[in-house]
């Protein structure tokens, strides 16, 4: 069985172009792309009176943890004239190919809310996104190969909230977690079969319209959960009859600031603590797994509990750290390229998916027009 050394997580940084509200107040960029793969984050000392007004820190505090100007380097710094089609060329369409090859693969978006993650994960009509690009390479790759393979492809969309376990499909939750030889297994979650991009894309918009939305102070449109779609695909070669299972997941990360930056309160704030249990469970795994160390706590939280085969491991990962350059946020800006950082050190061992994990039984209960059916009734 095929088996190599690889670096199974890339680490992209993508940096977004000012938006209204930081082009209207005084503020300078903090960021620098120097070329393909480093960026300097550069926040101007002398000033800091001046253009951090505001901030949630005295800025002094952390440049002095930080020695002012840091020149650092990813697998691929994107600069605010990237499109979202450069970032599936680049990133995403190399993942289509090692997916259909047998291995997991997922592509997660990191960042404080405001930073970019949707735009990059979803986009909109007009800036189609990382999601949407990859489904429709996915099902063009597929129906390539379609004389010798048959696919099996069926579709899940979870969301993470306040540690509850949500089917954004069909709106029903919490559902447990459970441990088999297989992994991790959501309790009660039915695959819907899929048979067109189209198909795919319709799924991810119905699950989108069920997610748990709340404005903050940072970002009306911020979503204050996880989203983990994923792809599950059954490939049965036609000559020899061989079956393996992979699994492409997409996860919008929710916003990685602190529970203090969104003044929160009550449920807010409840809402931010937690939030900020699994994004710290996630920093652990993250580091452990940079620390190349055996024990990796996927434990602590649900989100890294789902997330267990999706990091490390027998998995491809890409994480795409989003930034803005704005030096309003710079303390996220800050924090967020150190997370990214962490990241990017990790390297294990990849294996080909052959008869290893199982589909999940319940794959084919729900067909899609059930789905779609049920959803139309709440
Ligand atoms: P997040 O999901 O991280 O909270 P969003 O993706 O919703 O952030 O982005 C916040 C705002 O910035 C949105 O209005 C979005 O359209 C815009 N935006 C984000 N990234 C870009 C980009 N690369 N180019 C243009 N606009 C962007
Ligand atoms: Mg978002």
């Amino acid at each position: 069985m095929p088996s190599e050394q690889h670096t199974n997580i890339k680490v992209a940084v993508r940096v977004r172009p000012y938006n209204v509200r930081e082009l209207e107040q005084k503020q300078r960029s903090i960021i620098k792309v120097m070329d393909r793969s480093a960026l300097l984050f550069d926040p101007d000392e002398e000033d800091d009176e001046f253009f951090f007004q505001g901030a949630k820190q005295p800025y002094r505090d952390i440049t002095k943890r930080m020695n002012k100007k840091l020149t650092m380097e990813f697998d691929r710094v994107f600069d605010i004239d990237n499109s979202n089609q450069d970032l599936f060329e680049e990133c995403t369409a190399p993942l289509v190919d090692a997916v259909l090859n047998g291995y997991n693969c997922s592509v997660f978006v990191y960042g404080a809310t405001g930073a970019g993650k949707t735009f990059t994960m979803l986009g909109s009509e007009a800036h189609p996104g990382l999601t949407y690009l990859t489904m429709q390479d996915l099902f063009d790759k597929i129906q390539a190969q379609n004389d010798v393979r048959k696919f099996d492809v069926g579709v899940s969309y979870l969301e993470v909230y306040n540690e509850h376990v949500m089917n954004l499909l069909t709106k029903s939750g919490p559902l447990k977690l459970r441990e088999d030889n297989n992994g991790v297994v959501v309790s009660g979650l039915c695959l819907t079969p899929i048979y067109s991009a189209e198909e795919l894309l319709r799924m991810l918009m119905l699950g989108n319209s069920h997610r748990t939305q709340h404005p903050t102070d940072a970002n009306a449109e911020s979503s204050r959960s996880h989203a983990i779609f994923q792809v599950h695909i059954r490939i049965t070669e036609r000559k020899t009859d061989t079956k393996r299972t992979v699994k492409l997941s997409m996860i919008d990360l929710a916003g990685s600031e602190r529970a203090a930056s969104t003044k929160g309160i009550g449920v807010r704030f409840k809402e931010g603590a937690s939030i900020n249990k699994s994004l710290l469970a996630l920093g652990n795994c993250i580091n452990k797994l940079a620390d190349g160390l055996k024990h990796i706590p996927y434990r602590d939280s649900n989100l890294t509990r789902i997330l267990k085969d999706s990091l490390g491991g027998n998995c491809r990962t890409l994480m795409v750290a989003n930034v803005s350059m704005s030096s309003l946020t710079y303390e996220d800006t800050y924090n967020t390229l150190k997370y990214a950082s962490r990241a990017k050190k990790i390297r294990t061992t990849l294996k080909q998916n052959v008869l290893k994990s199982k589909m999940p039984t319940e794959f084919y209960v729900k067909k899609i027009d059930e789905v779609v059916a049920e959803n139309e009734r709440l």
